[in-house]
Parts: C-alpha cells; sequence; structure tokens
C-alpha cells in the first residue's frame, strides 16, 4: 500500500501532511478534513515526491488510484508551501475517456458527459501535450460529433490517440505540472513574491464533485468579506452546470446572497447556501483567517473543495486582523504580525485603483507614497496660482529648492527629474503628504518651454492632466480612478494595540503647525526634528531674511533679526501649543546662507528693489557668498559660530515661546538642538551663548524655565568624538541622512541620477539613503551610540534622518539601544507599527513560541 510511502499521503485528520512538507494547500486541506467538512477525498504529494517526478521519477500511480472509487473523476492542485507563491493551474476530470463519457451520459446525460470530456480534452491538449490551443478552433456542433471532431484533431496534432488510461492521464498531468514549476517564468514570478530559490511545490490529486448533472449541480467561490475594504460581506458567485472557478468569469452566474440585482444561490438552494455559510463560519473560526471557500454543488448535496486566504488590499487587512481579534479567534499580537507596515502608508493617503489601467509616462523613485492628479505646472509661482482658482496641479522641476516650498503646499503632487530619496522634493512631500516621484531623468524636463517629454516620446505642456503615483514611482496620463485613504476605528484600535507593544519611542519630523498636527493624530510622542529654516521661506519672512544676510554691520543685521524674533516667537508658541506638553527639539539654523538668496534675474531685480540697491551690487554680493561645495561648507553650527547672531535670535524665540505656551497649557520643556557639529568645541561655544540667552529671557521676564541642549550627530567626526561631545550634551540625535551623505561622499541631491543603476548592478544592496546601511554608516552609528553613552550614561540617544521611518532601519536602531527614532509624520503609524512588531517577535522567541 502507498500509506507506506510518505511521499503519497490520503489527506484525512491523522495523517502526516505539513505546510513545509506538503504545502498549504495540503494542509489547509487537511484542516477543513478535520472540521469535518464535506471535502472530497484527497491525495497528497510532497514536495520530494514532486521534485522526482520532474527529473523522471514517477511514484506508483496506480496506488494513487487505489485510493479513490472506480470510475472517479480526478483534479491535481498545485500545493506551493506559501499560497502567494501560485504554481501551475488545476487540471479538472482526469479519468474522461469513451467509456467514462459513454457511463456518463446514462447518469447525467449525453450533452453534460461530452461536456466534461470536452474540457479535459482541451485542458490536456494544452497544458499536459503543450499543444496549441487554437487547434481546436474550427470545431463546431454538440456532443458526439463535437468530441470526435476534437479527439480527431488532437491525434493529427499530437501524433498519437488521445490516452485512454487514468494512469497515463495521471501521469503525465503531474509530470508536467512538477516540471512547469522548475520553468524560468513561474521561477522569477514566485521569487518576485518572496519565495526562496529552492522553494517547494506538492500537489494534491483530489476526487472530483462534477458540478455538471441531471438536478441542482454548479460550482462558485464564496468569501466573508469584501476584498477591498475588509468590512464584512458575502461575496462571490455561482454558475449553475460549471465546474471550477468558472462562476467568477461567466456572465450568467448568480448572486450567492438574495440580491435585488439579479438571482441569488439562496433563492435557487437555500439549503445548501445555508450549510455554505454555515461552513465559512466554521472556517474562519477554525482556520483563524479570512477564506475564500471553492465549493461544488452536486446533485443538491454541497462540497467544499479548497480554501484560500482572501485575496485582500491594505486597508482590508487591518481591518480583518482587527475583527479576527474582535471575536477572540486570533491574539492582538497577532492581529499587529499580520499586517505589513509598509501597507499602512497606503492607508494615510489616497491610492489610484489596483484594477484601475495605467498609462505610464515615465518612472522614477517613489519618493513620498499616494496618488494624485492635476495639471501640469512647471514654477512655484504657477502651482499657487493654480491653487487659488481651486485647480488642483501637479509642480514639475528639474529639482525643488526652499524656493519651491510655497509651490509644494499648493500643489497636489510633485515630480522632479533629479534627486534621491532624501532630496529637497523627497523629504517635503513626505513630511506634508504630499505625493512625490523624483529622479525621472528618463522623461525629458524643458521647464522653461512649458514641456515634459513622457518616455515614449509623447510631449505634454502646462495644463496638460497626468497623475503622480509616489507608492510605486510612476508618472500616468491622465485621471485614472482612485481609492480614497481610509483611516476608520479599526486604524486606531490597531495603532493603540501597537502602541501596547513597543519598546522604542516614536517621535515625527515635524516643521510646521500642519505638520505638527499631523504628528498628533498620528500620535508621535513629540517632535524629534523641527528644521526651522523651513519656516523662512513665507514670502514676508523671506524678504527680512534677505536683509539680515546682506546686512554689513552687526547693527543692521540685529535690526532685520529683531523683525524675525516675533515670527519665530510665535511659530514656536503655536507647536508648543498644539503638541500639548509633549517633547519638541528645534534644530537650529542649519543650510547655507545663500539658499536664502535668489538665483534667477527677475528674483534679483526684486531683491535689489526691496534693498534698494544697483542690481549689479546685489549680483556681486550673491556671487561672493557662492561656495562650490555649500553642503560641506558655511553651514549649521560654522554658521552659529560665526554669525552667532541668528541662533541668539533663535534661541531667544524659542525660550519666550517656552514661557508663554506654558503659561496656558502644559508644562514645555524644549529642547535646543545643534547641527553639523563635528568637533566638541563648537558645542562649548554655542551652548555658553544660550546659556546666557537663557539667563537673559529668565532675568527679564522672571520666570524659570526648564530646556535640554543637544547635538545633531551627522559628521562621521562626530560619531567617532561623541564621548567628548556628549560631554556638552543631554541629547545625542543621529542624523542618518548627512551621516550617510559624508559616510559615502555621497551627494544626497544627485545620487538619484546614478542610484538605480547601482542597485540595479548590487553595488549597493539597497539605496543607503533609504535603508540605513548597518555595515558602514551603521558601524559609525554603533561607534557614536556606545561612545556617547559610555561618556554620559543618561544622556537620550535618537534617529532623526529619514532611515527612523524604515522598518529595518528601527530594527539596527532598537538593537543599539536607541531611545526613539524621528521620521515625516506620516511615516509615523508604520514605524510604530514595526517598532510593536520587532518587540512582539523578540517576545515569542524567549518563550519558543512560533512566529506568525
Ligand atoms: C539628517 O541629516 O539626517 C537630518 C535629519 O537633517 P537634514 O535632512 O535636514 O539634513
Ligand atoms: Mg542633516
Amino acid at each position: 500500500m502507498h500509506n507506506d510511502d510518505p511521499a503519497v499521503t490520503l489527506i484525512t485528520p491523522t495523517s502526516p501532511v505539513s505546510a513545509p512538507t506538503h504545502g498549504g494547500r495540503a494542509k489547509c486541506l487537511q484542516r477543513l478534513v478535520r472540521l469535518d467538512l464535506p471535502v472530497p477525498r484527497t491525495v497528497a504529494l510532497s514536495f520530494d515526491t514532486v521534485q522526482k517526478i520532474a527529473q523522471g521519477s514517477m511514484p506508483d500511480v496506480p496506488a494513487i488510484l487505489e485510493e479513490f472509487p472506480d470510475g472517479a473523476l480526478l483534479c491535481v492542485r498545485p500545493s506551493s508551501e506559501d499560497p502567494d507563491w501560485g504554481g501551475p493551474g488545476a487540471v479538472l476530470n482526469i479519468g474522461m475517456n469513451d467509456a467514462r463519457f459513454a457511463d456518463l451520459t446514462e447518469k447525467i446525460g449525453q450533452d453534460a458527459a461530452a461536456q466534461l470530456y470536452m474540457r479535459f480534452i482541451q485542458a490536456y491538449a494544452a497544458h499536459v501535450a503543450r499543444l496549441d490551443p487554437d487547434m481546436f478552433d474550427g470545431i463546431d456542433g454538440a456532443g458526439p460529433r463535437r468530441l470526435a471532431q476534437a479527439l480527431a484533431a488532437y491525434e493529427e496534432e499530437a501524433e498519437e490517440a488521445f490516452p485512454q488510461s487514468t494512469a497515463v492521464q495521471l501521469a503525465e498531468v503531474l509530470r508536467s505540472m512538477a516540471r512547469a514549476w522548475g520553468g524560468t517564468t513561474a521561477r522569477l514570478l514566485r521569487e518576485a513574491k518572496g519565495a526562496p530559490v529552492d522553494a517547494g511545490l506538492g500537489l494534491v490529486v483530489q476526487e472530483m464533485a462534477l458540478g455538471v448533472g441531471q438536478a441542482e449541480c454548479g460550482s462558485g467561490v464564496l468569501q466573508m468579506v469584501n476584498s477591498d475594504t475588509g468590512l464584512p460581506q458575502i461575496t462571490g458567485r455561482y454558475l449553475s452546470q460549471s465546474q471550477g472557478r468558472e462562476a467568477l468569469s461567466g456572465p450568467e452566474a448568480i448572486y450567492l446572497e438574495r440580491d435585488t440585482r439579479g438571482p441569488s444561490l439562496e433563492e435557487l438552494a437555500p439549503e445548501a447556501f445555508a450549510a455554505l455559510k454555515v461552513n465559512g463560519a466554521l472556517m474562519r473560526r477554525k482556520l483563524r483567517e479570512e477564506m475564500q471557500i471553492e465549493f461544488t454543488i452536486d446533485n443538491g448535496a454541497l462540497f467544499i473543495l479548497d480554501g484560500v486566504r482572501v485575496r485582500r488590499s491594505p486597508r482590508a487587512a487591518l481591518r480583518i486582523a482587527v475583527a479576527l481579534a474582535n471575536d477572540g479567534i486570533i491574539s492582538r499580537q497577532e492581529a499587529l504580525m499580520r499586517v505589513e507596515p509598509r501597507a499602512l502608508s497606503e492607508l494615510l493617503h489616497r491610492q489610484v485603483d489596483t484594477a484601475a489601467a495605467r498609462d505610464r509616462l515615465g518612472t522614477g523613485i517613489n519618493a513620498s507614497p499616494g496618488a494624485a492628479t492635476g495639471r501640469i505646472v512647471f514654477s512655484a509661482n504657477a502651482a499657487q496660482a493654480s491653487a487659488a482658482r481651486g485647480e488642483s496641479c501637479v509642480l514639475v522641476r528639474r529639482e525643488t529648492s526652499p524656493e519651491d516650498i510655497r509651490g509644494m503646499h499648493a500643489a497636489s503632487a510633485v515630480l522632479t527629474e533629479r534627486g534621491g530619496i532624501t532630496s529637497h522634493a523627497a523629504v517635503i512631500g513626505r513630511g506634508i503628504g504630499l505625493p512625490c516621484v523624483v529622479g525621472a531623468a528618463r522623461m525629458r524636463f524643458q521647464i522653461r518651454r512649458g514641456l515634459l517629454t513622457a518616455e515614449d516620446g509623447r510631449t505634454f505642456r502646462e495644463g496638460d492632466v497626468i497623475t503622480i503615483d509616489g507608492t510605486n514611482g510612476e508618472v500616468l496620463a491622465g485621471a485614472p480612478p482612485m481609492i480614497e485613504a481610509a483611516l476608520g476605528e479599526s486604524f486606531k484600535t490597531f495603532m493603540a494595540w501597537a502602541d501596547e507593544e513597543r519598546d522604542i519611542g516614536i517621535r515625527a519630523n515635524a516643521d510646521t503647525p500642519m505638520d505638527a498636527q499631523t504628528a498628533r493624530n498620528f500620535n508621535a510622542q513629540g517632535i524629534g526634528l523641527c528644521r526651522t529654516e523651513h519656516m523662512f521661506f513665507e514670502a514676508d519672512r523671506l524678504t527680512v531674511m534677505r536683509e539680515m544676510i546682506f546686512a554689513d554691520a552687526p547693527d543692521d543685521r540685529r535690526s532685520a533679526l529683531e523683525q524675525l524674533l516675533p515670527m519665530q516667537r510665535a511659530d514656536f508658541t503655536e507647536l508648543f501649543r498644539i503638541m500639548q506638553g509633549q517633547p519638541v527639539c528645534i534644530r537650529l539654523f542649519d543650510p547655507p546662507l545663500h539658499e536664502f538668496l535668489p538665483s534667477d534675474r527677475a528674483g534679483l531685480r526684486d531683491l535689489a528693489e526691496a534693498l534698494d540697491l544697483p542690481v549689479s551690487d546685489v549680483t556681486r554680493r550673491v556671487e561672493a557668498m557662492g561656495e562650490y561645495n555649500p553642503m560641506l561648507g558655511m553651514r549649521g553650527v560654522r554658521l552659529g559660530i560665526t554669525v552667532p547672531e541668528i541662533y541668539d535670535m533663535q534661541v531667544r524665540a524659542i525660550f519666550e515661546a517656552t514661557i508663554e505656551a506654558s503659561r496656558d497649557g502644559d508644562p514645555v520643556v524644549p529642547e535646543v538642538m545643534i547641527p553639523l557639529v563635528s568637533a566638541s568645541r563648537e558645542v562649548e561655544l554655542v551652548r555658553k551663548r544660550i546659556d546666557a540667552v537663557a539667563a537673559a529671557v529668565k532675568a527679564e521676564q522672571q520666570t524659570e524655565f526648564d530646556y535640554r541642549l543637544g547635538v545633531m550627530v551627522e559628521t562621521p567626526r562626530a560619531c567617532l568624538r561623541a564621548a567628548d561631545i556628549a560631554a556638552h550634551a543631554q541629547f545625542l540625535s543621529f542624523g542618518t541622512n548627512d551621516l550617510t551623505q559624508m559616510t559615502y561622499g555621497l551627494s544626497r541631491d544627485d545620487a538619484g541620477r546614478f542610484m538605480s543603476e547601482y542597485v540595479r548592478q548590487q553595488v549597493f544592496p539597497e539605496d543607503p539613503f533609504h535603508i540605513l546601511d548597518i555595515e558602514g554608516v551603521g558601524e559609525l552609528l554603533r561607534l557614536g551610540v556606545e561612545r556617547g553613552r559610555k561618556s554620559r550614561a543618561d544622556i537620550t540617544l535618537s534617529v532623526c534622518g529619514e532611515h527612523g521611518g524604515n522598518p529595518e532601519s528601527i530594527a539596527y536602531c532598537r538593537q543599539l539601544g536607541v531611545d526613539y527614532v524621528s521620521c515625516s509624520s506620516f511615516r509615523v503609524p508604520g514605524a510604530r507599527l514595526a517598532a510593536a512588531q520587532l518587540a512582539i517577535r523578540d517576545a515569542m522567541k524567549a518563550s519558543n513560541m512560533p512566529i506568525p
């Protein structure tokens, strides 16, 4: 008996079947058998057996056939370890031959019998004999005449008669399916879904419930939730006189539940429908999952042929997980493990409908998720004008600079030719939840001429409608249908569960009151990085800022700074109020000053007017401020040391805002952060001035307040010298964007041009601006953390570069013992979930529990 052969196993409640040896489908069928569901008799072939079949060694096929009643028709289905990895298509009605046709003609009528035979011949010809499917095209008529023609056509094309032996048919089907698994296309497809190179395939051989015959017969597919929304809803179709999944494509298929739009199975076969619902609910409870059920009704009796996990959108995945946990079917921890952190960001933004046709114009880096449609504009001014008209627009630029910020706020999406994942457009886009594709270098950007040329040569002008899909990094023509963002009760519940589990803090990078509000809405535990320079780009401030930059004498500069002071104070007061006593870490001015100066002629003229100077003077001054390498030049703390009045003004504004916000709200303890430090002496000097300003403000206002002073560690030297620096700082925040740039010597703004090629050729495994380079940048980070902590045990350590929102990078930071990570507001939920999953995984490992 083949039962001695573990490679071929009849599925019973106790037979040795497991997903790693026989595949997910075989295991699922065993669970259904254990539930005593009406599952037709099934035999499972292990991965080893199938591999041997592919190599030409067939198991004992007659022994397989012995497991089934004489004359039964069979089907074979694939059973890969993870059902998502797919497999060759099922082959139904194995065993059909001339004799069986005659038998069945008696039992179910000639037409039905001929239909089964015909289907099998066609499937066998296409999938097993690999004949051209068109060979049956000219064959018409019905019943035996049609069959005879089909058999003759088969014989002519295959140069042998259609096999009549069930054993031969089954052996050939098994062989063709086993071999298909080894084909290149199949391998690439499953590897793209995460299957390992050596992923195995099992096969299940199942007795057919025919679905075709005299009384009510047919087949259908049922699931109890909606795949898009995750809400409970009986969905699926049933088709009389059909097999397999035909109901899903047949236009005559009927609804399952009573429906005003047409007839239903509930009306046609109420008992079978009721049984189906009961079985569906049982499967959900016992398999601990929403399942799609393939069923057949044979002479009024219900058979369950198969169950597969319901396909689901990210929002449905979350709702399903929450509902299963709320119903006590799975634990909260398991619910948390069932949703991908990356999928959460899709919930927070509108997306192009997955079913929509995509007219692709170009691709770039998916810098900020979500999708938006709008008319093309080529300048920030045009974007603002468009917003003023209430028209949605896509801002198309070669790259963006701080001057474009207002235009970005006005636009619905941004597309740039240059830039990478941490370029200006990308960072701002993620911060404000604006869909953004950067580095679309294969499209042609003629900004002055107002032309955008697609990769295929089509041209688009200002006003033409395009769509930016920042989730997939694609530029699409026109306005495809969208799915709205969804943040319902399930989302809130789910995130609250995540917060109960995680053991690393999550803050948000937020620069404006709007960002701060988003950060609060997403339950960030404070602001980890407020980049103050973004506050100076409002039209009224930019002019004052430029006056300050142009000031010749300290007095002139002071007067400009005095104008900026109340504006900054108001900014910080508002941020503190929104954050309601949660920590707010404010980074002092970081970029090179010349970024605030105009670069085109019109801008220079405007500035000359504002300053009442000749254009030539202004141009000369702007040129004189230019640097060969501004990112490595006069910026960050270097500016703080050489033009200290700017930092003086900023810290005064912070402290005055602290007093003001604490007066009518929760007490505020501001955190002041010094950027781009490379030597401890820089901190010492700046610190002295900050302490002096604090003392002055306290004395003037006769009020006490606390503040914390910290350093942004983003140069390699600062990591190496973290011990000296920590002596002067209460916290260190690692800026992994600049640290990556400086460790690799790789420009954040230019790397987009070659990054995809570098990743394609595996020079870098990933874009290091996107996923932290553990080997190199991570090593510096580790040194910085260790040295900082050793020098000052109570120091707070954090990471505030974009990596703070990336699950793999969060795992590394957590391992290093970093106290919190900070990332763009819209990435906060994903980071909270990723952190929770890390903690759950560790807890499960510690108690030897299987990790879901
Ligand atoms: C960094 O460098 O990692 C950082 C957070 O600062 P920015 O991106 O503003 O340079
Ligand atoms: Mg930086």
